[in-house]
């Protein structure tokens, strides 16, 4: 067993690497710059948490959503491996600590959201670690061209020079040629280095109905389904009367959507995760996270803006390799909605404009001022306020966010915590009025470790039941503790941050620019023309025209598709039979297995096998001893 191996087996049990992790984590090791692709749910994980398992130092993973950032650092803990955070979500405090156990505590991973980067802390404190190598997870972000476009990765390649000798591993699942290529040119990648697997997924059958009653033709296709699956639909109302829908035809059906509190959605994900619900009718915002083998079915109420995001959300379906069925349920009036999308998506740029205005208003700063300031968003009571609707605002968010004016992050659920600011003794010497409290302030010490050294999260509801006393009564505590300034105490929130970037522009000077405006309007609308084609075409095979868009040129037909089925029932014409004859004499220029026949000719493989059988039956083929087969020139 190698060093890697037994690392593998050591902290996770598992017997073998999946394919291309070794390979990853050995060229990174060899000091190359690599970009590595594999499909959701491939296990990129275990590449880089590997290799910096194997030798000395931290490794830096960088990462956009901080929900799944303290996923990952919990799954490590629980392995007892020693990781920790850094993000938005933290007080100057804990991240000042933090960096202080990243040079000093013989951490092995930092999981970073690209906003700190650019902060002059972080570049300092840099100069104190010892890393070994640079992550950058979900690394399509870095791509202007790509479908989920952050600026503050661009900022990635500014820590190259700081740490000159040091290999980048950038990991990402969707990534069509032109954002592979642009993702190692924003990277300053050495060496040009992509180390791919197939996209093909051979147990996904993709479909694509057309259908006027779409609801109708939704029921009766999930009664007749097996297994558990999810819909996804365009909007939050559609998930919840979809689901009110399938519930009233006795499916056991619930919906899922980010307007839900976090703790309802948290609920609606583990039941469905469980099995106790069958169906999660659920907007995009559905799939952060979700490591679901058994997933029989992920059907589309509608087409997703683009094939990027069509991909990985159909992808959710059969990770156990078993067959499954990837849906997509449209009506004529769908690609119109795609077509309007565009308009919606792009406000025009003086309303973008008012609303970075009203942005400056609500968190009262004025022009020059707020630059790094961070405020907690909460997106509803900012439209409700200065009266937009919220997709304008969310779409006009993306826009400014594109032009580097602010920063966005995911809403994450941020535990309340709480940090003794006085020691033992002086903790002793204080007093509580109320006797009650003494029972309340041992519970509270004993609920966690390294309340004086730092902040330790705390659960209120925990506190009140180990107690006996009112969660109102455990938060009247910890308010009044604060205010003696015995405890530093941060309630839990639950909100996304809004970080100004930059200082706040005075309007007349705030710039839409070409580059963040027009070229993207065009490459949205480039990807809504590519998911319309994806909806209306009948000649392609589906599962090749989704790889054909990821570059991936010479997959096969499926033989499983709509297409691919439609076409397997009709004879071959004369005339496909005459153009496959040719292709197929092409192939065949020397003896070749039928294999590589099928591979050269692109063509459902049915009709490939109908002809090769004819042209045997006329003698034109024939069949070496060794399996080969023989063009014969007639
Ligand atoms: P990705 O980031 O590519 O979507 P993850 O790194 O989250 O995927 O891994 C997906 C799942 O596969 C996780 O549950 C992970 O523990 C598991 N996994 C990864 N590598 C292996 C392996 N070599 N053997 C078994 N399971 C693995």
């Amino acid at each position: 067993m190698d060093e890697y191996h037994s690392i593998l087996s050591r902290y996770w049990g598992y017997e073998q690497f999946r394919p291309l992790q070794r390979e990853i984590s050995l060229s990174v090791a060899a000091g190359r710059d690599t970009l590595g692709l594999m499909p959701t749910g491939g296990g990129k994980s275990i590449t880089f948490q590997v290799f910096s398992l194997s030798r000395p130092g931290l490794c830096i993973v960088i990462t956009p959503l901080i929900s799944l950032m303290k996923d990952q650092v919990e799954n490590l803990r629980r392995r007892n491996i020693k990781a920790l955070t850094i993000h938005s979500g933290m007080t100057q405090q804990e991240v000042s600590e933090a960096f202080d156990n990243a040079a000093w505590g013989n951490y092995k991973f930092l999981y970073l959201s690209p906003e700190r980067i650019g902060t002059e802390q972080f570049k300092e404190r840099l100069q104190q670690m010892s890393v070994n190598l640079i992550v950058v997870d979900e690394a399509h972000c870095i791509s202007q061209w790509g479908y989920d476009f952050r600026p503050s990765y661009l900022r990635i390649k500014d820590l190259r020079p700081l740490l000159p000798d040091l290999p980048v591993l950038a990991l990402t699942a969707t990534a069509t040629p032109d954002v592979v290529r642009d993702i190692q040119r924003q990277l300053n990648f050495r060496k040009e280095n992509v180390l791919k697997m197939s996209f093909y997924r051979s147990n996904l059958c993709y479909m694509v109905r057309h259908r006027e009653d779409k609801l109708a033709y939704l029921l009766t296709s999930v009664q007749k389904a097996h297994g558990t699956g999810i819909i996804y639909v365009r909007s939050r109302k559609n998930a919840k009367d979809i689901a009110d829908y399938l519930q009233k035809h006795d499916i056991s059906a619930d919906y899922y959507h980010a307007g839900l509190t976090s703790g309802s959605r948290s609920q609606k994900q583990d039941n469905w995760q469980n099995n106790r619900t069958r169906i999660i009718v659920a907007t995009n915002a559905f799939g952060m996270g979700i490591d679901k083998p058994d997933v029989r079915f992920v059907i589309h109420f509608g087409p997703s803006n683009s094939p990027e995001a069509y991909f990985q959300e159909a992808g959710r379906a059969g990770r156990d390799g078993k067959k499954a069925y990837a849906v997509l349920i449209a009506d004529s009036s769908d690609s119109l909605t795609l077509q309007a999308n565009i308009k919606k998506s792009f406000p025009p740029p003086e309303e973008i404009i008012k609303v970075y205005e009203s942005l400056g208003n609500y968190y009262q700063i004025a022009a020059g001022f707020g630059r790094g300031s961070i405020h907690t968003f909460k997106i509803g009571d900012f439209a409700g306020r200065y009266h937009y609707p919220i997709d304008l605002v969310d779409n006009c968010l993306k826009i400014l966010q594109r032009e580097g004016y602010i920063e966005l992050t995911d809403e994450s659920d941020h535990r309340s915590r709480v940090h003794f600011i006085v020691n033992r003794d002086e903790l002793y010497n204080f007093q509580m009025s109320q006797p009650e409290a003494e029972e309340f302030m041992r519970t509270l010490l004993r609920s966690g470790t390294g309340f004086f050294s730092g902040y330790t999260e705390i659960d209120e509801n925990f506190l009140a039941q180990k107690t006996g006393l009112s969660v109102e009564t455990i938060y009247g505590y910890l308010k009044h503790l604060r205010t003696h300034k015995i405890i530093e105490y941060i309630p839990r929130q639950k909100f996304p941050y809004l970080i100004f970037t930059k200082e706040r522009i005075a309007t007349p000077r705030v710039n839409i620019s070409k580059t963040n405006y027009y070229d993207r309007l065009q490459d949205f609308t480039r990807r809504i023309e590519a998911m319309t084609r994806y909806m209306q075409d009948t000649t392609k095979c589906r599962s090749q025209l989704l790889l054909d868009y990821f570059g991936e040129t010479d997959s096969q037909a499926c033989g499983q598709c709509d297409v691919c089925i439609a076409a397997a029932a009709a004879p071959v014409s004369a005339s496909a039979f005459r153009s496959l004859a040719d292709r197929i004499k092409a192939a065949l220029t020397a003896p070749a297995t039928p294999e590589s026949v099928l591979k050269a000719v692109n063509a459902p493989e049915k009709d490939i096998t109908d002809t090769v059988r004819q042209l045997m039956d006329a003698q034109i083929i024939e069949t070496l001893p060794d399996g080969r087969l023989k063009w014969h020139e007639k």
